[in-house]
C-alpha cells in the first residue's frame, strides 16, 4: 500500500503533470499556454486552518500525531464527520473536551456554497455551486433502474477543447481541489439523504478533464473509499478521460473504473473533433485501456458520442468495431446533445438504433446511454460554468 501510495505521488509530481501535458500543436496547446502557470488558490486563513475535506486518513493522522493525540482519534473524527455527518467539533462528544477545542484553530469545512439545486421530471437533480471567485461548477445526479449516480465535475472549464462539448469552449480557469470533489459528493449525499435515497455510483464526468487534475481526483478518490469514513466500493467510482494517456495507469492504481471518450472511428475525425488527439492517437490510447484491461481485470467504457453526418455512419459503427474488438471493453453510445454555436447536430432516434444494431450484429458489448436531465440542462456536455449566459435559455431543440 505505501509502496503504491509513493509511486502514485511521484507520479503525481507536479513536473511529471507538466512533461504530461506538453501538449505542443493545436488547440489544446494554445489553450494551455494562454494559461501557463495557473496560481494555486489558497486562501490566507488556510496557512493556519486547513479545509477538513482535503484531508485523507492518512494526511488526518499525520496531523494530529504532530499534535501529540492517540492513533486511534482520527478515526473517530473521521466517522463523526463522514459516517456521523456532523461539522460542529463541539458535538463530537467521546473527544475530549481540550481536544474538541483545540480542533477548530487547525481545520475548518470548507465547501461550495449551493446557488441552485434542480430537479427533473425524470429524476436527474443538478447543483450548481459557487466556488468562489465569481466561478462555479455543477454536480449531476443521474438515477437509473437499480442505482443513483452522481457526475463529479473535476475542473471549472476545461482546457482539452473538444469541439462538440460545452464545457470545452471555455478556458480551464480552475482546478478544484480534492474538498471541492468531496462537497459535492457530500452536498448530494445530504439533499438524498432527507429523501431517504443514496448515491450509489461516482462518475468523474462532469465539467473538466480529471487526469488534467490528478492530484485533487485521486485525494478526493481516497477520502471518499477510506473505511472510516463514506467507504465507497472502488469498483463503484469511474474516472473518464478523453485520453491523457500517460495518466492513465494512476486509474489503475488507484483501483477505480476507466472510462475513455474515443468519440470517433479514426484519427482523421478524432484529431478534429478531440485535439488531444493529435497529442496522444488512437493506438496509444487503445494500448493504454489493454494495459489497464489486463491489470484490473476490468473492462474499459469505451464512450461514443454520435454526431450527425460526422460520426455517425453505419459503415463507421463497423470501423468502430473493428478498431475496439482487442479491447476488454464495452461501448457507450450516446446521441449529440445539442448546443447553440457548436456547429453539429443530433442524429435521429433511427440512425442511432441502426448505429447500435449494427455493433451489437458485429458482437460488441454495446450500451445505448439515455439523454436525460434535458429540462434541467443536465445532459452530457452541456454543463457549464458560465452562470451569466446560462444554457436555460437555449432553445431546446433534438
Ligand atoms: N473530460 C472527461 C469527462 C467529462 S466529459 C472526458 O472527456 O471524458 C463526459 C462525457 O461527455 C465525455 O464522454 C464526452 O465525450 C461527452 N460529451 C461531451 N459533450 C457532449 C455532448 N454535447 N453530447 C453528448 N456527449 C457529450
Ligand atoms: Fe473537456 Fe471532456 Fe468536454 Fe473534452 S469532453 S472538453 S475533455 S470536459
Amino acid at each position: 500500500m505505501d509502496l503504491q501510495n509513493s509511486a502514485l505521488s511521484s507520479a503525481l509530481s507536479t513536473e511529471a503533470t507538466r512533461q504530461h501535458l506538453s501538449i505542443t500543436e493545436g488547440p489544446v496547446a494554445a489553450a494551455l499556454e494562454a494559461q501557463p502557470e495557473l496560481p494555486e488558490v489558497q486562501p490566507a486563513s488556510e496557512v493556519e486552518r486547513r479545509n477538513f475535506f482535503d484531508l485523507s486518513y492518512a494526511d488526518l493522522q499525520l496531523v494530529l500525531k504532530g499534535l501529540g493525540k492517540e492513533r486511534f482519534r482520527a478515526g473517530q473524527v473521521y466517522q463523526w464527520v463522514y459516517q456521523k455527518r456532523v461539522e460542529d467539533f463541539a458535538e463530537m462528544t467521546n473527544l475530549a473536551k481540550d481536544f474538541r477545542a483545540e480542533l477548530p484553530e487547525r481545520f475548518e469545512f470548507r465547501r461550495p456554497r449551493v446557488m441552485q439545486e434542480l430537479k427533473s421530471v425524470d429524476g436527474t437533480r443538478k447543483w450548481l455551486h459557487d466556488v468562489g471567485d465569481g466561478l462555479s461548477v455543477e454536480t449531476v445526479l443521474i438515477p437509473s433502474k437499480d442505482r443513483l449516480t452522481l457526475c463529479v465535475s473535476s475542473e471549472v472549464g476545461c482546457n482539452m477543447a473538444c469541439r462538440f462539448c460545452y464545457t470545452g469552449k471555455q478556458k480551464m480557469k480552475r482546478r478544484l481541489s480534492a474538498g471541492d470533489i468531496v462537497a459535492q459528493f457530500l452536498i448530494a449525499h445530504d439533499s438524498l439523504k432527507r429523501d431517504g435515497l443514496r448515491v450509489s455510483n461516482i462518475v468523474f464526468m462532469g465539467m473538466g478533464e480529471p487526469l488534467d487534475n490528478p492530484e485533487a481526483v485521486f485525494k478526493s478518490i481516497e477520502i471518499l473509499t477510506d473505511p472510516n469514513g463514506i467507504g465507497l466500493s472502488k469498483k463503484k467510482i469511474t474516472v473518464s478521460t478523453s485520453g491523457i494517456v500517460p495518466k492513465i495507469p494512476l486509474v489503475t492504481q488507484a483501483g477505480v473504473r476507466l472510462a475513455v471518450s474515443l468519440n470517433a472511428p479514426n484519427d482523421a475525425i478524432r484529431d478534429q473533433v478531440m485535439p488531444v488527439n493529435k497529442r496522444w492517437n488512437i493506438k496509444e490510447l487503445l494500448d493504454a485501456c489493454v494495459q489497464h484491461a489486463r491489470e484490473s481485470g476490468d473492462r474499459v467504457t469505451l464512450e461514443y458520442v454520435l454526431l450527425k453526418g460526422v460520426t455517425d455512419r453505419i459503415e463507421q459503427a463497423r470501423e468502430l468495431y473493428e478498431l475496439t474488438r482487442r479491447v476488454p471493453c464495452k461501448i457507450n453510445i450516446i446521441a449529440f446533445n445539442e448546443h447553440p454555436g457548436s456547429g453539429f447536430l443530433r442524429p435521429d432516434d433511427e440512425q442511432v438504433s441502426r448505429f447500435q444494431a449494427e455493433l451489437i450484429r458485429l458482437g460488441a458489448h454495446v450500451l445505448l446511454r439515455k439523454t436525460m436531465g434535458r429540462d434541467i440542462f443536465a445532459a452530457c456536455g452541456q454543463l457549464t460554468s458560465m452562470y451569466q449566459g446560462r444554457p436555460e435559455t437555449m432553445p431546446l431543440n433534438g
